[in-house]
C-alpha cells in the first residue's frame, strides 16, 4: 500500500519488541523500530539480564564457603564491586550490539529516538520525521514505580539505579515483597550487606503458593537477612551519606542505600494514545487488550511483555497480520526466576540461555 511508509511501525527496542520486528521483517514486512534509549530494552539493559550476572556473582562466596570440605584450600578471598559492575556493563553493552545487529539483519531499520502517535497510523519521531504505518506494535514495557510521593522519595533508588552504583552498600534497606525485591535482598546478603526487607502484607510473595513464600522466607532469613513485614516506610531522611528510614511500626533503621521494588506502571505517559484512540484498561492503566493482544484500535497491537510477573509473554498475532499472513495468536512464554538452585526453580531465562559468565565476565 503506497500510502504507508512502513508494514509495521514498532514502538520499543526491548524483548516485545525486538522479537516481533525480527519475525514480522523475516517474513517480507517493511519493519521500522523506534527505541529511545538502548536497544534490549529493560530484561537486557537494566532487568533480567545484569540481574542474573549478579546473582551469579553474588552465589560465589557460597562455593567458596563449601569449598574446604571439598578439599580446597582458598586463601582469603576478597570481592570488589567496581569491577564486578565494570564487566557486567561490558557485557551488556556486548548483548546491546548484538541485538541491535541481529534486528537490522532481519531487515528491519532501527531508529533511535522517541516515537509518539500523531493519528492511528502516524507516528511522529523526536527527530521530527512522521511515518506512516499500516500496523503498530506498541511495545514500550514498564517503569518502576515508586508507590505514594513520601518525605524523601527523591533518596530512594529503583531497579533502575541498582545496577549503577559506585560502591556495595554495607548495609541496605529493601521496601517490597516481590520477585525482584526479594532477588536484590538475596544479591546484597550474598556479597556480605546488612540487608533489611520491608513489606506491608503479612508474607513476602504475595500470590504464590503458601509453602513456596513460608520456604522462600525461612530461607532467607537463614541467609541473614531481617525480614519485617506487616510494615511501610513512611519517611527516609538523608544525613550526609547515611540515611534513616522511618517506618510505620514507629521504628527506625540506618542504612547506606534505600531501595524500593514495590512495582512498576506500564510506560503509557505521553505516547499520544487518545490521538490514535487507544483505550486504557481502567484496573492497570496500562493498554487495553484482546486475547490476541489487539487494542481497541483493530490494527495497533501491545505485546503482554511485562504484564504477566512470571516473565515475557509475546503475541504474535499482530506480526503475523504485518507480514500478510494469517495466524492464531501464539505466546512463547520466557524464564522465571533466576535464583536457580537456592530455591530449586529452574532458570529458563532468556537471559540465562544468551549469556555464560564464566566466558564472558572475566576482566
Ligand atoms: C529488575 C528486573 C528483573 C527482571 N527479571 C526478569 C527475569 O528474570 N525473567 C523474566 O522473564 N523477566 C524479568 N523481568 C521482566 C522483563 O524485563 C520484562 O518482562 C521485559 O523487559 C518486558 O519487555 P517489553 O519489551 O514489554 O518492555 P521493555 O523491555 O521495558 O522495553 C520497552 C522499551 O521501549 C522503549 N520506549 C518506551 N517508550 C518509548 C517511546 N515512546 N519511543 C521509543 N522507545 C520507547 C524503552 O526505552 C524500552 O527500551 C525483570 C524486570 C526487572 C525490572
Amino acid at each position: 500500500m503506497a500510502e504507508f511508509n512502513v508494514d509495521l511501525f514498532v514502538i520499543g527496542g526491548g524483548s516485545g519488541g525486538v522479537r516481533a520486528a525480527r519475525i514480522a521483517a523475516g517474513h517480507g514486512a517493511r519493519v521500522m523500530l523506534a527505541e529511545e534509549y538502548r536497544m534490549g530494552g529493560t530484561c537486557v539493559i537494566r532487568g533480567c539480564v545484569p540481574k542474573k550476572l549478579l546473582v551469579y556473582a553474588s552465589h560465589i562466596h557460597h562455593e567458596i564457603g563449601d569449598a574446604a570440605g571439598f578439599g580446597w584450600t582458598i586463601p582469603s578471598a576478597t570481592f570488589d564491586w567496581p569491577t564486578l559492575i565494570a564487566n557486567k556493563d561490558k557485557e551488556i553493552a556486548r548483548l546491546e550490539a548484538a541485538y541491535t545487529s541481529n534486528v537490522e539483519k532481519s531487515g528491519a531499520r532501527i531508529v533511535k529516538t522517541r516515537a509518539a502517535f500523531e493519528d492511528p497510523h502516524t507516528l511522529r519521531l523526536a527527530t521530527g520525521e512522521a511515518v506512516r504505518a499500516r500496523y503498530v506494535l506498541v511495545a514500550t514495557g514498564g517503569a518502576p514505580n515508586h508507590g505514594l510521593a513520601i518525605a524523601g522519595i527523591e533518596h530512594v533508588i529503583s531497579s533502575n539505579e541498582v545496577f549503577h552504583l559506585n560502591a556495595l552498600p554495607k548495609r541496605i534497606v529493601i521496601q517490597g515483597g516481590g520477585y525482584i525485591a526479594l532477588e536484590f535482598a538475596c544479591i546484597f546478603a550474598g556479597f556480605g550487606s546488612d540487608v533489611t526487607l520491608i513489606y506491608r502484607g503479612e508474607n513476602i510473595l504475595r500470590g504464590f503458593d503458601d509453602d513456596v513464600r513460608s520456604h522462600v522466607r525461612a530461607e532467607m532469613e537463614k541467609e541473614g537477612i531481617s525480614i519485617i513485614t506487616g510494615t511501610t516506610v513512611d519517611k527516609v531522611e538523608k544525613h550526609g551519606k547515611e540515611f534513616t528510614t522511618h517506618l510505620s511500626n514507629g521504628s527506625s533503621i540506618a542504612s547506606d542505600q534505600v531501595m524500593f521494588a514495590i512495582g512498576r506502571h506500564p510506560n503509557v505517559a505521553n505516547l499520544g494514545l487518545e490521538k490514535a484512540g487507544v483505550a486504557i484498561n481502567p484496573n492497570n492503566g496500562g493498554i487495553a487488550v484482546d486475547g490476541f493482544s489487539r487494542t481497541s484500535v483493530p490494527h495497533i497491537y501491545e505485546p503482554d511483555a511485562g504484564r504477566d510477573p512470571r516473565g515475557s509473554r509475546v503475541c504474535r498475532y499482530g506480526v503475523w497480520q504485518a507480514a500478510g499472513r494469517s495466524r492464531p495468536c501464539q505466546y512463547s512464554d520466557r524464564g522465571v526466576f533466576p535464583t536457580r538452585d537456592r530455591y530449586g526453580r529452574t532458570d529458563g531465562g532468556a537471559g540465562a540461555r544468551a549469556i555464560q559468565p564464566r566466558r564472558h565476565l572475566q576482566g
